[in-house]
């Protein structure tokens, strides 16, 4: 059977940054080298079958915004529809990338692969993880049965609902915490260990109409996110509500604990119609629910991701 055709979205990132010398890993520019230049130096990638680019954003994902995410959804969607398309992989800046993962498997729950993957150092340095990490997110997105967003780094690939950066320089920065892995990329073969993540057409559809109605930035839910610490107070909670925010995330400590004072000023929003969503700040496990709690868990998604999924809800 004749291979089916890759997608590459170019979004920006580290993986198309550069600096001034070769030697510098960290003092660069993101965002500079646009996908065809990046596809261009990885001759390998062509041998699987065909691949085409389009350069979606050119941006440093810190800056990652509503209408990159609206964009990245229309044309996600649209793409996925597409007979001759075997699967989607999207370079990505590492700060955001999860964030955007779980916003794509949630707007698009796609029956077939939608790979993320980025870099650590920019394409200028001396060795740079960029090309390697394309390589292995394009045998990801060719492999017989792959389904779902997924994010390829350093050899390994993380499902949407558990992927997490927890490295500030090291090149394998990601991990999905207690949940593992779905599995490894080894010399362009795949070794996994567990399911792909969920393909749910009919949400799907009605989540990307819903995008696609609206407007700009301003028009998306505001969503933010308080945390639980030693002396916190309800006045973050309280400044929020002044201004008019929708829905509140709180990143509580351990198993969903609260400081009372927070507490209480979060029931006090949510009784005045706030919706309010208890993740928390611990990088493993997750909040387990028991009979009588006031303020609903986030079913183990981490708060940035709880934070999405709250605002796609308040879409609908
Ligand atoms: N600040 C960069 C970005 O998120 C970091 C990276 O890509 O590694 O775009």
């Amino acid at each position: 059977m004749k291979p089916q055709k890759i997608v590459i979205l170019g979004t920006g990132g580290t993986i198309a940054g550069r600096a001034a010398a070769a030697s510098d890993n960290i003092g660069y520019t993101a965002a500079q080298v646009g996908i065809d230049q990046l596809v261009a130096d990885i001759p390998a990638l062509a041998e699987g079958g065909p691949v085409t680019t389009e350069q979606l954003a050119q941006i440093d994902s810190k800056d990652m915004s509503f209408a990159v995410w609206t964009q990245l959804a229309l044309r996600v969607s649209e793409l996925l529809a597409q007979p001759e398309v075997q699967g989607i992989v999207i370079t990505h800046g590492t700060d955001t990338l999860e964030e955007t993962a779980w916003f794509l498997q949630a707007a698009c729950s796609p029956a077939k692969p939608v790979v993320l993957t980025c870099a650590m150092r920019p394409a200028s340095a001396l060795v740079p993880d960029g090309p390697q990490n394309v390589l292995d997110a394009v045998a990801v997105a060719r492999h017989a049965g792959a389904q779902g967003v997924v994010a390829v780094c350093a050899g390994t690939i993380h499902g949407a609902h558990d992927v997490q950066k927890v490295h500030t320089y090291q090149l394998n920065a990601f991990g999905s915490g207690d949940a593992g892995p779905i599995g490894y990329v080894e010399e362009g073969r795949l070794r996994l260990l567990r399911n792909w993540p969920l393909a749910k057409a009919e949400r799907a559809q009605e989540a990307i109409k819903k995008i696609a109605d609206l407007g700009n930035e301003g028009d998306w839910p505001r969503v933010e996110i308080v945390m639980n610490y030693a002396g916190a107070s309800g006045a973050m909670v309280e400044a929020l509500q002044a201004q008019g925010v929708r829905g509140l995330v709180v990143a509580t400590t351990g198993n969903g604990t609260l400081h009372h004072a927070l507490e209480a000023a979060l029931l006090k929003a949510q009784a005045a119609g706030v919706r309010v969503v208890r993740a928390t700040r611990c990088l493993n496990g997750q909040v387990l629910a028991k009979p009588g709690d006031a303020i609903p868990d986030s079913q183990g998604l981490s708060p940035v991701k709880a934070r999405v999924a709250l605002m796609l809800d308040l879409l609908s």
